[in-house]
């Protein structure tokens, strides 16, 4: 009896039955089975020691892939939660998975972790890896798992609650074993604990037992673990750069917005300057959707339920929607978690004819949305945002033309931002989907084309559409290497047919029009906290709430930085002028503290000569004696937004 392995070139290879994957993988290479942390038979991962049992594709995993990083970051959860059981007397173990970059655990312990604890568990946890502990797979029944964890509730509560899946085979359960430690777990882990090169625990915070508030308080510790040293020193300095630029801090300091307890959860004020800097950007999107030739909508906040029943957001959306309000013998109101519905009744409220398509509708829309507490994000996930959202309906004719337009519109408006380094996926029909066959086929094909044509890299996200639509997301790089998600054009076979949109073809024959829904800085409010970040707090110019600051020497001299600020206000800029009782030092010091792109001072000299003193941020000299006609010209250039002419 053998099975036959495809190796990843192609060659077929017979093995008796039972090879383990690192015999396997041994007669590939030595190297390679030296670096070989799981192997991968068909879709499953399974241990090195693992016997195979079965014919398939076969390839090996190192720590070089996602998939080797995800089982080192599993096995080190496994690694610290055995050093935390060991330590911490009175704590008991939850659950602990691999998440983007690391791992974590979640623990009921008599007290929250401290910075000390932390240090103390990465000690114990550097000690088990040293011992080279090897992770033993086990199966056993539910009874005798129950059994091996009856000290350990949460265990208990996943062995009685899983499906077989969950827990390994049908009614067979899986744990993995390390010198003392067992645990709970489907694996795949590493051959042993002295396998993890580089981890790092992070922080420790709050969670709750199944994300339930009405549950148990757990203790999360956070961690991360790389293939080498190296890896996980840059993964830090990472950090540590994505600290300095986090918008939750820099937000309040650059004084923009904040989030006052008294609202809730995922609810954001936007101060003066927040509110300017928004306005720019609301004011550049009315632009530029006018520019490739959308219409402005205004919609209502709330409507009848009996609309999101119509629109099947009842269905498939209800978990992100808030409850029903009623009032008297009213039908019951929902506040609007999308806009699509309203632009679909503007298109409905009289008849169309293939004349009148494309017809493009566009509205800054505010939009409301269920998130948990837990998962709310500075501006990055919150509960009431306004989207720049916009719908087009047109022929089936039209697709490929409105699609390359969308494209065009969504990367000039990302380039106007600052944004170069972009990325696409195209996403195609689901298993599950609804909408005729050949629609799908004409939308697939015009992406594919869209992209094609572009200068965006993308890949094909097989089966990863929505059920009513292909679409097209574009991810950007920021300024240090986060890939973020931000413009999205989705085709829409749903809505047009619950809605029963119609037009008139050229026969007079009575046709769906096809409909797109595309967002491109997303909502403003997640768009703002990813620019805050992409830029540190230092804004281009032409998007700083105050570009430039005025700072009189002495209090004889306010009257000439007024002027001045009179000045500067006429050529187009945005100016402030400090009268508080600081001192100069002090007054320049609070001014690049708000990342004011330019500081102008002026004293003695400059009254007399109408001269100013200019600092630019980022620049460590002042500029001396500058005529103010010059300085003035200077920064307007400077500040003059992206054009389009
Ligand atoms: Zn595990
Ligand atoms: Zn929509």
């Amino acid at each position: 009896m053998s099975v036959d392995l495809q190796y990843p070139d192609g060659e077929v290879v017979s093995h008796p039955v039972g090879v383990t994957g690192l015999d396997a993988a041994r007669s590939i290479g030595p190297g390679l089975a030296r670096a070989a942390v799981a192997v991968k038979l068909g879709d499953r991962l399974l241990d090195l020691s693992r016997p195979i049992t079965e014919s398939g594709e076969f390839s090996v995993v190192t720590l070089h892939s996602d998939e080797g990083l995800h089982i080192l970051r599993h096995s080190c959860a496994h690694v610290m939660a055995q050093a935390v059981l060991d330590l911490c007397e009175g704590s008991t173990f939850a659950v602990g998975p691999a998440i983007a970059d690391g791992f974590y655990y979640d623990f009921e312990a008599p007290a929250p972790f401290q910075p000390e604890d932390l240090r103390r568990i990465e000690a114990r946890m550097a000690e088990i890896i040293k011992e080279d502990q090897p992770f033993e797979r086990v199966a056993m029944s539910r009874a005798e798992a129950l059994d091996l964890f009856s000290e350990h509730k949460f265990k208990v509560e996943i062995i009685e609650g899983a499906a077989p899946s969950e827990v390994g085979g049908d009614d067979e359960v899986t744990v993995y074993r390390n010198r003392g430690f067992v645990d709970l777990c489907r694996g795949p882990h590493v051959p042993s604990t002295g396998r993890i090169p580089a981890v790092k625990l992070l922080r420790s915070s709050g969670a709750y037992w199944r994300g339930d508030e009405s549950r148990e308080q757990l203790q999360r510790i956070y961690g991360t673990a790389w293939a080498t040293k190296r890896d996980l020193e840059g993964h830090i300095r990472r950090l540590e750069e994505a600290e300095k630029r986090d918008h939750r801090r820099l937000g309040p300091e650059l004084d923009l917005f904040s989030w006052p307890r008294e609202l809730g959860s995922g609810l954001a004020v936007w101060h003066p300057k927040g509110g300017r800097l928004r306005k720019i950007i609301e004011d550049h999107s009315r632009a530029a959707h006018e520019r490739f030739g959308f219409e402005p909508v205004f919609t209502p906040h709330i409507a009848k339920s009996d609309l999101w029943a119509t629109s099947g957001h009842l269905d498939f959306f209800a978990e992100s929607m808030y409850a029903g309000m009623r009032r008297g013998d009213d039908p019951e109101y929902r506040v609007k978690p999308m806009n699509c519905p309203f632009h679909v009744l503007i298109y409905k409220s009289r008849g169309r004819s293939y004349r009148d398509l494309p017809i493009r509708l566009s509205e800054l829309g505010a939009v409301y949305r269920y998130e948990k507490a837990g998962v709310v994000h500075g501006l990055l996930r919150v509960r009431g945002m306004t989207q720049d959202d916009s719908h087009v309906f047109c022929t089936g004719d039209q697709v490929q033309a409105e699609l390359t337009m969308h494209l065009d519109f969504v990367l000039s408006w990302l380039r106007d931002f600052g944004f170069t380094d972009f990325e696409a996926d195209l996403s195609t029909r689901p298993e599950k989907s609804i909408g005729d066959p050949e629609r799908w086929e004409l939308t697939e094909d015009a992406l594919a084309t869209v992209l094609e044509a572009s200068e965006a890299p993308y890949q094909i996200a097989e089966g990863e559409g929505a059920f009513y639509g292909p679409k097209i997301d574009v991810h950007i790089k920021d300024a240090i290497g986060r890939r973020w998600q931000m413009s999205t054009i989705q085709l829409d076979f749903n809505l047009p047919d619950r809605f029963d949109l119609e037009y008139a073809g050229a026969g007079n024959t009575a046709e769906r029009p096809y409909m797109i829904h595309c967002a491109k800085a997303g909502t403003i409010e997640r768009f703002v906290g990813i620019i805050v970040e992409h830029y540190a707090g230092v804004l281009p110019m032409w998007l700083a709430p105050v570009q430039a600051s005025i700072i009189a020497v002495a209090d004889r001299h306010n009257e000439y930085a007024e002027e001045t600020a009179g000045r500067l206000r006429g050529g187009g800029l945005r100016v402030e002028v400090y009268k508080s009782p600081e001192t100069v030092g002090d007054k320049i010091r609070r001014a690049l503290t708000g990342k004011h792109p330019a500081v102008i001072v002026v004293g003695d000299e400059d009254v007399e000569r109408s001269t100013v003193g200019l600092r630019l941020y980022g620049e460590d000299r002042e500029r001396r004696g500058a005529p103010l006609d010059d300085v003035i010209g200077q920064l307007a250039e400077r500040a003059r937004p992206p054009s389009h002419e």
